[in-house]
This record gives structure tokens, sequence and C-alpha cells, in this order.
């Protein structure tokens, strides 16, 4: 049998051997609730807790803050073991692969005491709002407003489609500090959520699959927060900074979508195995082999890719373009895995109790967020010049 999950030639003892726990905690913690989280929309907040006590929420995160000290190895690990679990729900990815390093690289002292370790331990769970109603795309044409008041800024405006935004108590937000500037205008401004006055959460959406992970609009009217609690030493430098960290969060996103089409073929071995059409195992038919083959060898060669791009982030070393062909590529090709794996199930794929039904509507919104496909080919072809 083909091993589809062999060992990654970026992981490491330590790897190996987080990797174990992690699967372990899922499949006894996380697995069994799954069904209510998606019902509910969204994740137990004594999961995070849970998860944090296990030290799988900031593994990267330097010791001293409450992290684990690890390399980007064990997020990957994390986002890997999620999606070969099938789940969805809980989007550590969010939290301590984007969140919590903007405070970590970002951050003074005093912030990172102030905000790491309550990310580290589950106390606090973390979010960031970048996208507005008036679109996703285009950052730099952003509204929200963040009006300097002495020591604080009073932010007017709203965000939509946030991660983590109906549960979220701290959340790092996109705003403007100088609304006549594009790029040079935008900051990025760290919000103590709960209780506080002129801070509204909207809807928890309903969407179309990921239905245990909370996706919530925000809107800020007359919203105080001290300057204090702004990243970066000047007003100004959230479009650098948000470019600076978005590589690693496409990155996640294709490390997690390789692995589910991993998983999407698995369960399909396993199916077409099972099922009897016209007094023969459906693993017997030429096109069910074929399609199966044309699955493995595109989920082996974008693996290699993958592989390739967290190695070379470990070493610091991954480019902007290199993070955008791997989720643009991945994303694509898990789509097209999927579907192709759906249609061997007949009807029974389009079954919410398949995994393969619940994959393919959880899966459609890799090619949108983290920025649209459309917008990597923008990156990738402007390195041509
Ligand atoms: C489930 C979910 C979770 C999300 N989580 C977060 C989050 O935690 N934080 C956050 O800030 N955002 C989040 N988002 C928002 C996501 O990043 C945006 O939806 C995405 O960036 C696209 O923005 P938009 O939806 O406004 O689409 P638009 O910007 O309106 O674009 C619509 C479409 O137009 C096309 N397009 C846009 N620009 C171009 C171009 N230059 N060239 C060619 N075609 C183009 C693309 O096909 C694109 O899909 C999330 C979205 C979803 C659905």
């Amino acid at each position: 049998m083909y091993e589809l999950r062999p060992k990654r030639p970026w992981e490491t003892e330590e790897a190996v051997m987080f990797r174990s726990t992690v699967r372990r905690f899922l499949e006894a913690e996380a697995v069994p609730r799954d069904a209510q989280w998606r019902n509910q929309k969204f994740v137990d907040r004594d999961f995070w807790r849970q998860a944090g006590e296990l030290g799988m929420l900031c593994p990267s995160m330097p010791e001293q803050y409450g992290g684990g000290g690890g390399s980007y190895a064990l997020e990957a690990v994390i986002t890997e073991e999620l999606s070969y679990a099938g789940l969805t729900s809980f989007l550590q990815g969010v939290h301590g692969g984007i969140v919590a390093p903007y405070i970590e690289r970002y951050g003074t002292p005093a912030q990172k005491q102030r905000w790491l370790p309550k990310l580290s331990s589950g106390e606090f769970i973390g979010a960031i709002a970048m996208t507005e109603p008036s679109g996703g795309s285009d950052l730099q044409a952003i509204r929200t407003l963040a009006r300097r008041e002495g020591d604080h800024y009073v932010i007017n405006g709203s965000k939509t489609f946030v991660t983590n935004g109906h549960t979220a108590d701290l959340v790092i937000l996109a705003v403007k500090t100088d609304p006549t500037q594009g790029a040079k205008g935008m900051s990025l401004i760290v919000v103590e959520a709960p209780g506080l006055a002129g801070f509204r959460r909207g809807r928890n959406l309903d969407k179309i699959g990921m239905h245990g992970s909370d996706t919530a609009e925000l809107f800020f009217d007359d919203l105080r927060v001290p300057a204090a609690n702004r990243l970066g030493d000047e007003e100004g430098q959230g479009f650098v900074q948000m470019m600076q960290q978005l590589p690693q969060e496409r990155l996640g996103i294709a490390v997690g979508a390789q692995a589910m089409m991993e998983r999407a073929i698995e369960v399909t071995i396993a199916y077409v195995h099972e099922r009897q059409v016209f007094k023969k195992s459906l693993i017997e038919f030429q096109n069910t082999r074929f399609k199966l083959a044309e699955c493995l060898t595109t989920a082996r060669v974008t693996r290699s890719f993958v592989d390739d791009c967290v190695a070379r982030h470990i070493r610091g070393e991954l480019s902007m373009v290199d993070a955008s062909m791997a989720k643009l590529w991945s994303t694509d090709k898990l789509c097209d895995v999927v579907d192709e794996c759906l249609q061997l199930h007949g009807g029974y794929g389009f079954m919410a109790e398949y995994p393969i039904a619940r994959m393919y509507a959880d899966v459609r919104v890799q090619r949108i967020y983290g920025g649209a496909n459309e917008i990597m080919k923008e990156i990738v072809a402007r390195s041509f010049s």
C-alpha cells in the first residue's frame, strides 16, 4: 500500500512525537465533539483551554511567553493533523499561526507579556480582522478609521468574515490611522474585546461549510482603545506588517489543503473497496483506478512543493511568491481532488454524514480566504518584472 502520509523531510524527532500527541488528543477530545460544534457553530471555550494545557495553541512561540519554543514545524504538524482528523471547526491556525506571531514579532515587551501567555493558555481566543464589507482583496482600501485622541484611538467602522470573531477575546484590527494615505495610512491595533463599549459582534455567519468554526461581523462605534495597543513603534506600519506575515498564513492554508487532499483520497480508497456495483468492487473498474491514480499523483507532486516551502519557511527563506504559489496550487488541486473523490462515492457523496460530503463543502473557501487565488496569481505575475 502506497504511504500517503510519509514522514516529512522537515519533521524533526520533536515534531514526530508532537504529532502523535496531537493526533491522540484530537481523536479523543475533538472528533467526538465535532458534530456538536458544527451544530452550535463554534468550538467550546473549554476545548481551547484543554488544547492550551497540551501546548497545542502556540507551540512555536518562545517559552518565556508560555509557548512551546519550537519551530514552524510544530504549527504545520497541528494543521496537518486537524485536516487528517477532518476537523475544520477548531482554527488554531488563525490563533497560534497568525495572531500570536504578529504580537510576537511587532509587540513591545509589555504587549508580549500581557497577551501572549493568555493566547498560549487558551484564556484568550485570538482573531485578526482585515476584511470589510466593502471588500477584502484590496486591503489598502479599508475604511475602518482609528482617530488619535490623546492616549487613545477612537475607532469607527466594521469588519466581516472574521474567523473566531464570535468568540474572540483579542482581535488584531487593521485600521486606517491616516485616511489620506493608502498602504502608508494603515496600522494594526489590538483590541481586548469583551465588555468594551463601542465594540459589537454581529451575526455568527451561516456558511455553506466549515460549520463548526465561528465567522462573524464586528462593528466599532466610537470604540476607545489605548494608543499603547498599536503594534509597531509608529503609525503607518500595518500594511508592511501584513505583507510580512501573509506568507506564513498562506503556507498554513497550503499545508492544511495538502493534508486534506490526502484524507480525501484515503477515505475514497476505503469506500471504493467496499462498494459493490455490477457485482464487482468499485475499485475494479479502470475508471476508478485511473481517477484515484491521478488524485494520488496530484497529491504527491503537491506534497513535494509544499514540503519544500515548509522547510524554507523554517529556515526563514520563504518568499511571498512561493507562498502564494503554494496556496494557489494546493487549494485549486484540493478542490479538484475532492470533487473527483465525491464522484466516486455516488449519491452517498452528497450525504452530509459522509466525510467526503463535508470535505466538499468545507474546502471550497480555501480558494477564497487568505487572499483569493486570483490575488495569488497577481503576486506571482508581479515577479516577472
Ligand atoms: C470562512 C471565511 C473566513 C475568513 N476569515 C477571515 C479572517 O479571519 N480575517 C479576515 O480579515 N478575513 C477573513 N476572511 C475574508 C477573506 O480573506 C476574503 O473573503 C477574501 O480576501 C476575498 O475578499 P472579498 O470576499 O471581499 O472578495 P472581493 O475582494 O470582493 O473579491 C471577489 C472576487 O473577485 C476576484 N478578484 C478580486 N480582486 C481581483 C483582482 N485583482 N484580479 C482578479 N480578480 C480579482 C476574486 O475572484 C475574488 O474572489 C474570511 C472569509 C471566509 C469566507
